[in-house]
């Protein structure tokens, strides 16, 4: 027997003491009982597992066999060599890119996943170097695939479907990444209309096909914001729903932009970067799509001007409707920058700081409005002595302090934003943006890395070559 879990899974079910979710209790009393009794091989994949193998903990976590890659293609093959003992085949199992399944050989789910996951797309194809899907095309699932998968869900109980893309605009996409809307909207309608499901959820969009075609939101809309479950009291909807895709901003730094992730604004340029985010945000937010926005702090090489950069971009936003969510470069797997130093807590500098509060700042007026500051006032500056500096230096003080509600005016000389005077706007914001024409006509263009929808025939003719190809490591 052959038990196969993702990292993530496996790890949680290892830890005697899961983080108190009774119904984790539970899976892992009955994981522990079936392990006891058949001693099943435990193969690890997923997307995280090279977590694994980076911190060398294959040992504590009794994995038997680690896969690095898409299984669907090798799947049997390599299963079989497991259950037979297959003394060529090694712990660490890397699978090269030449055996990347087609989507029909990616079969259906048999029961339902965790938030009622419905994959529509997999692979990117926009090239960004710190991101595993960046040169995997993006293909899409045939919509029967989708639609079976939406009803394995419903059939066991799920009211939602969580759409999970790298990008919903991929979706039957075009070449030149062009956007699809009538495809989309027959999947959205397609899958709300599977009896028991009752709201949709987004995993991710990019900014740049929204400022393109601005009449794509509007034209999804209809399918999306009324079917979230997310609520807002500054949504327009009858019911306050609002809908709040994954969006990577990564950074406001044009220079950086360029190096590291200039096809995600395609087709426009790397310097158009600030205006497409604020264009593109006042589109969303007009038609309450309110996103999750992503940023990346300690890029490599990043320097007091880039961040300066992304505080500006910050300031632009302030009276924009969404969650900004401050994250750390780590230098993931099989990326173009695996070899990079992730960043440090410990060497975080001022401005990253101010920027990593302030968005915390913005969030938390954002849902629990301006008032929510006042429980901080008291806590933070007792954090701030008895361990934050210990911890994190004396450059947390003053933007752990803005996010406790210390007006700004006490703290102008400290800090790179200043916000005294400012109260945010009631309506939807304002992008202070002129005209943006698009910098690229063809992802073919000089100093774009992009995959596109015309190389999906390639890969298919790649895989067969590549069956066979399985790379192992020790
Ligand atoms: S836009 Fe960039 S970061 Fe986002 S999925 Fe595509 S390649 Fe990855």
């Amino acid at each position: 027997m052959s038990l196969f879990v993702t990292w993530r899974t496996w790890k949680s079910l290892s830890d005697p003491k899961p983080r108190s979710w009774p119904s984790m209790l539970t899976i892992r009393s009955a994981f522990l009982t079936v392990i006891e009794k058949y001693r099943p091989k435990i193969v690890i994949g997923g997307p995280g597992a090279w977590q694994l193998e980076r911190a060398n903990r294959l040992d504590e976590f009794n994995v038997d066999y680690l896969i690095d890659g898409e299984i669907e293609r090798v799947f049997s093959d390599l299963f079989k060599r497991m259950m037979a003992g297959d003394p060529t085949l090694e712990r660490i199992i890397k699978l090269p890119k030449s055996t990347q399944p087609t989507v029909e050989e990616i079969p259906v789910v048999k029961h339902r996943s965790t938030f009622g996951v419905v994959e529509i797309t997999r692979g990117c194809g926009r090239g960004c170097q710190f991101c595993g899907p960046a040169t995997k095309v993006g293909r899409s699932f045939p919509l029967e695939h989708i639609m079976e998968s939406a009803r394995v869900n419903a059939r066991e109980g799920a009211t939602e479907i969580m759409i999970a893309t790298e990008d919903m605009f991929l979706y039957e996409q075009a070449a030149n990444f062009e956007t699809n809307v009538p495809a989309l909207e027959t999947m959205l309608r397609s899958v709300k209309s599977v009896p028991g499901i009752e709201t949709l959820q987004m995993s991710h969009i990019t900014m740049a096909p929204v400022v393109k075609d601005p009449t794509i939101i509007e034209r999804l809309t209809p399918f999306i914001v009324p079917f979230s479950h997310v609520q807002h009291k500054e949504s327009t909807d009858p019911d306050h729903r609002m809908t709040d895709p994954i969006i990577g901003l990564e950074t406001g730094s044009p220079r950086l932009f360029d190096i590291f992730m200039k096809g995600k604004a395609y087709p426009y340029k790397a310097h158009q970067w600030r205006d497409v985010v604020l264009k593109g945000m006042e589109t969303l937010n007009k038609h309450n799509w309110f996103p999750f926005c992503t940023f990346i702090i300690g890029l490599p090489g990043e320097t007091d001007a880039d961040t300066k950069e992304s505080l500006k971009l910050l300031y632009d936003l302030r009276d924009a409707r969404g969650t900004f969510v401050p994250t750390f470069f780590v230098p993931l797997e099989d990326t173009r920058m695996q070899q990079k130093e992730s960043a440090k807590l410990i060497e975080m500098t001022d401005l990253q700081w101010e920027f990593f509060y302030t968005c915390w700042k913005y969030n938390l007026h954002f849902w629990k409005g301006s008032a929510s500051t006042m429980k901080f006032s008291l806590g933070v500056p007792l954090y701030y002595y008895m361990l934050g500096r210990k911890l994190f230096g004396n450059g947390i003080k003053y933007p752990l302090y803005r996010f406790a509600g210390v007006p700004d005016r006490f703290m102008r000389k400290h800090l790179y934003l200043d916000f005294t005077g400012y109260k945010r706007s009631k309506g939807v914001m304002q992008a202070q943006v002129g005209e943006i024409l698009p910098g690229f006509k063809s992802v073919r263009e000089k100093g774009l890395n992009m995959i596109d929808a015309t190389q999906l025939h390639h890969i298919g003719v790649s895989m067969s070559a590549g069956a066979d190809a399985i790379q192992v490591a020790s």
